[in-house]
């Protein structure tokens, strides 16, 4: 670990005690039910941000913690309200945690004016107000005042957003006092392993569902990777880009191109891109309202009327084989719709033999560490389990992440 936190607020300030600090955290995790009755399907983000504030506590600060939760359209919005979230955080820290019901308003000042020495509050999503993701800098940079008027220092723990130029992310970091949280810097740790000088060989295994935003991170680990692993929703834009019909499976037609290229370049270098070469279909998506009726095909013969809803257990069997001999692997995405037992396997796979490798094996990802959990697996039996996807992504690629520049 780099510097420990609270030394680096003390010397800044000459003592916690009694200030207060923000602390921008990343508790946005999955929820499940009514508006009314939220509940917390996957606490691990939660659970990654107690060290951290805690530390805070102990220190005597008075700790107002900034998260957002979903996506709000700039406006409260019941479903997105992060009230169950403080609740868990309460319990987890064994300790009351207050809950204002909006970010920098009145309920907010008071909320923090009635915080005492080593308590901590939560504030309403920041996303309930339009400021936080405006692009327009002089709108965030309002947001941010009202933010920082709230405190005396400004913790950045939030590793899922570093990667976003947001008002509680960047903006608010230009305003305070300002340092590094244990859990952001725990990331970087061993994300920057990866960069560096990876033991090889480096496997890469790549799915999920947002697939144009991790194409781009291909071009880069062409570079570095010795061989990558795809599947989950990415896997049909490469089978089509190969010629394959893809039936209803997703599929991002504006980035054919993009895959063939992908395919060209790995050739070249001599980096290996293996695809699925059996899968998981069905002729709709899983839904409440009807049970799954699962048919492995080869990728090849995909019908016209089916959707690709995990890597067959061919394509599982070979990646497992892929990773058993690599010694650094970084793995996002799912293979497959993984939250429905019928479509789980080939993520059951690919965690498992995660969990084998002899070296460093890495996790990133909202769903891909919610779905090592969701599965069973001990988060113990991992190198490193991530609570960022895109940020883990966007540091891989090199790109440089505003929420850490702006703590240089
Ligand atoms: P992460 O959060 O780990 O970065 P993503 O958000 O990109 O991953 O994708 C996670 C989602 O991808 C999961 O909800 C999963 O159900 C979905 N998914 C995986 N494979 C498929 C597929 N073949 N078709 C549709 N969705 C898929
Ligand atoms: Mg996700």
């Amino acid at each position: 670990m780099t510097t420990s936190l609270v030394d680096d607020l003390q010397r800044e300030f000459g003592g916690l005690r009694g200030r207060t600090v923000l602390v921008r955290s990343d508790l946005n995790v999955p929820l499940d039910g009514p508006a009314a009755d939220r509940v917390i399907t996957d606490e691990g983000r939660i659970r990654a941000s107690v060290p951290t504030i805690q530390a805070l506590a102990d220190a005597g600060a008075r700790v107002l913690v900034l998260a957002h939760l979903g996506r709000p359209q700039g406006a409260p919005d019941p479903a997105c309200s992060l009230a169950p979230v403080a609740a868990r955080l309460g319990e987890l820290l064994g300790a009351e945690v207050a809950f204002a019901t909006d970010t920098v308003g009145e309920n907010a000042h008071r909320t923090a004016a009635a915080l005492g020495e080593g308590e901590v509050a939560v504030l309403e999503n920041v996303r309930f107000n339009a400021g936080e993701t405006s692009k327009d800098d002089a709108v965030r940079g309002a947001f941010a005042d009202q933010l920082a008027a709230l405190a005396d220092a400004f913790v950045s723990d939030g590793f899922g957003v570093v990667h976003r130029k947001e008002a509680s992310v960047y903006d608010v970091a230009q305003r305070l006092p300002r340092a590094m949280g244990n859990l952001v810097a725990a990331e970087i740790d061993v994300l920057a392993r990866l960069t560096r000088d990876p033991e090889r060989p480096y496997v890469v295994v790549l799915g999920g569902s947002k697939v144009s935003d991790k194409l781009g991170v291909i071009d880069n680990l062409l570079g570095k990777a010795d061989m990558l692993l795809i599947g989950g929703g990415m896997a049909f834009t490469f089978l089509k880009a190969q010629g394959h019909e893809v039936g209803r499976s997703l599929l991002e037609e504006d980035q054919l191109e993009t895959c063939r290229a992908h395919l060209r370049r790995a050739e070249e270098s001599g980096v290996r891109i293996v695809l699925p070469t059996d899968i998981v279909v069905d002729t709709a998506f899983p839904s409440e309202a009807r049970e799954p009726q699962p048919v492995v095909v080869s990728a090849s013969e995909i019908p016209a009327d089916a959707l690709g809803l995990d890597i067959g257990p061919e394509s599982a069997a070979a990646f497992a084989v892929a990773l058993a001999g690599a010694r650094t692997v970084f793995w996002n995405g799912p293979m497959g719709v993984f939250e429905v037992d019928a479509f789980a396997d080939g993520t059951r796979a690919v965690a498992l033999a995660l969990t084998e490798v002899d070296g460093l094996s890495v996790v990133g990802g909202g769903d891909s560490a919610a779905a090592v959990r969701r599965l069973g697996f001990e988060e113990s039996t991992f190198g490193h389990i991530s609570t960022g996807g895109g940020a883990s992504l966007e540091y891989l690629e090199g790109k440089p992440l505003p929420g850490l520049e702006v703590l240089r």
